[in-house]
């Protein structure tokens, strides 16, 4: 493996993360009227961050349940409450719940 080798594959997951981008921004817009578009292109997402190994912006991760693949619509299928000091989204179709801290961890992390 070569710098040129690299340096080819960081270019294609930088495409890979603008593809994720605008897979998320479709997902949105087809939530309305054709949900299962819309866990289509959210199942799209994950797929490409597997397949690519990139990470999935945390902006965009919250918004996907990795369990059922659904886009998630806070009032509509997503419930954020705050419990002891976390933030806690849950999924209404399966359930899933996921926690996130508050801002702290993250300034940390820079
Ligand atoms: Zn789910």
């Amino acid at each position: 493996m070569n710098r040129k080798y690299f340096k080819q594959r960081f270019k294609e997951q930088e495409a890979a993360v603008d593809r994720i981008k605008v897979l998320f921004d479709l997902a949105k817009q087809e939530f309305n009227k054709h949900p299962e578009r819309s866990s289509h292109y959210a199942s799209l997402i994950i797929s490409t961050a597997k397949k690519m190994k990139v990470r999935i912006p945390s902006r965009i991760k919250r918004f996907i349940c990795m369990e059922c693949n659904s886009l998630l619509v806070p009032g509509k299928n997503l419930i954020v409450r705050s419990i002891d000091g976390f933030m806690v989204y849950q999924c209404l179709k399966c359930g899933n719940k996921k926690k996130y801290g508050y801002l702290k961890e993250k300034k940390l992390k820079g």
